[in-house]
């Protein structure tokens, strides 16, 4: 783009392959298990007329103090202890991995991510110009003695993780993985974004103490959504930062859009920490993880002789690894043609040849009596794509 009108930046714009797949999605008869949407019929009521008129007002940067107040409550349940003081009130967690990316990274600043990664924040990092360095999963978290070695070899100036049903492969981090990630930061004063949008949505109801709350000495960001246990069309988010980055993230908040939406925070306020709530997740849970089962039913039955996969715990999606090496992207266009979406691999992967032959399935979307079907047309798709 010789003599753009652009900054450099838009160069490294990239991506509109997951543009078109979602549009593609949502044509009527689709059979999609391409976002990580949730289910349509699952979306609460929400009754806006109590809304005070003040509300149209300019807000401050840093969100409602009331919202504030319940967020910090209920992060420090979880164990990392946070004042309200602490909490910026965000426009999606997607504002999250923006504000960071503006904080740390530089052209050629390296940024440490899990491979495979949330696609959406390696787009973000590489706008920036960060130089991503991904490092392999396991399904108990990320290799410790790759994770170590990257941190020798070229001290990144940030490692983004998703600890808890990972985007895309829905790992999930014990607790000695977490400890020893904590260990490692400490020790090499790594500052750590832990992103955690999936967290709520445990089948066994299990859960584990964030990383961020185990560290001692390396700067961190911790970051939650409403966007799935409540609607994402609020964009209702949130982080809570150690107090040495807090400052220059509501600048960077300010600068971005002033504040989020007073009405969005509003409603996420009349709902954060009440009865209704826990049970429309309660509800959401159960109905979840009926589709995980039947997903996994239909995955038995269509691809057992064409890939292995990690059954669950909770969020949003399986994670297939092909038995033969195939570039999902290349099966897209087949898939479309025959009303079913998926998410091919490939993109989620920071070195990207370390990707071929995965895909990603989400099993909230899709109406339970139409999984078996979507899955079968893909199998078919496969084989005659000669996986
Ligand atoms: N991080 C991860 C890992 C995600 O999967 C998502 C949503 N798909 C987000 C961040 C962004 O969520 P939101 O902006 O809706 O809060």
């Amino acid at each position: 783009m010789e003599g753009s009108m652009f900054s450099e930046r838009i160069q490294r714009l990239s991506g509109s392959l997951i543009r078109e797949i979602l549009a593609a999605a949502q044509r009527p008869g689709v059979i999609s298990f391409a976002g990580g949407l949730p289910a349509a019929d699952r979306l609460p009521e929400l009754d806006w007329h109590a809304a005070p008129r003040a509300l149209a007002q300019y807000g401050t940067s840093e969100g409602e103090p009331g919202l504030r107040a319940k967020l910090a409550a209920q992060v420090s349940a979880l164990g990392l202890p946070c004042a309200a003081e602490q909490v910026l009130v965000l426009t999606g967690s997607q504002q999250t991995l923006d504000l960071a990316a503006k904080l740390f990274v530089d052209p050629g600043t390296p940024v440490l991510v899990e491979q495979p990664t949330y696609l959406a924040a390696l787009q973000v990092f590489r706008l920036f110009g960060a130089d991503c360095l991904g490092v392999p999963l396991t399904p108990r978290g990320i290799d410790l003695a790759a994770f170590e070695a990257r941190l020798q070899a070229r001290r990144p100036a940030l490692a983004y993780l998703i600890p808890t049903f990972q985007n895309p492969s829905g790992a999930r981090y014990d607790e000695a993985t977490r400890d020893a990630v904590a260990a490692l930061l400490d020790r090499y004063e790594v500052p750590l974004l832990e992103d955690e949008p999936y967290r709520e949505l445990s089948f066994d109801g299990k859960t584990a103490t964030p990383i961020a709350a185990r560290l001692n000495k390396a700067p961190w960001i911790y970051t939650g959504t409403l966007s799935k246990v409540l609607a994402p069309g609020l964009r209702d988010a949130f982080l809570v930062a150690s107090p040495e980055l807090f400052p220059y993230l509501v600048k960077l908040k300010q600068a971005a859009d002033l504040h989020s939406c007073r009405h969005a925070q509003w409603q996420a306020e009349q709902w954060l920490g009440s009865e209704r709530l826990a049970e429309h997740v309660d509800r959401l849970i159960g109905f979840y993880r009926e589709r995980r089962d039947t997903m996994q039913a239909a995955l038995e039955r269509h691809f057992a002789d064409l890939a292995d996969w990690n059954t669950p715990e909770g969020g949003l999606f399986f994670w297939l690894r092909l038995k033969r090496r195939v570039d999902t992207r290349t099966l897209l266009p087949a898939a479309l043609e025959a009303d079913v979406a998926f998410m091919p691999g490939e993109p989620f992967f920071a070195e990207p040849d370390d990707g071929i032959g995965h895909l990603r399935l989400n099993f909230s979307h899709a109406p339970d009596a139409r999984i078996d079907e979507g899955i079968a047309r893909l199998a078919a798709i496969l084989r005659a794509g000669g996986a």
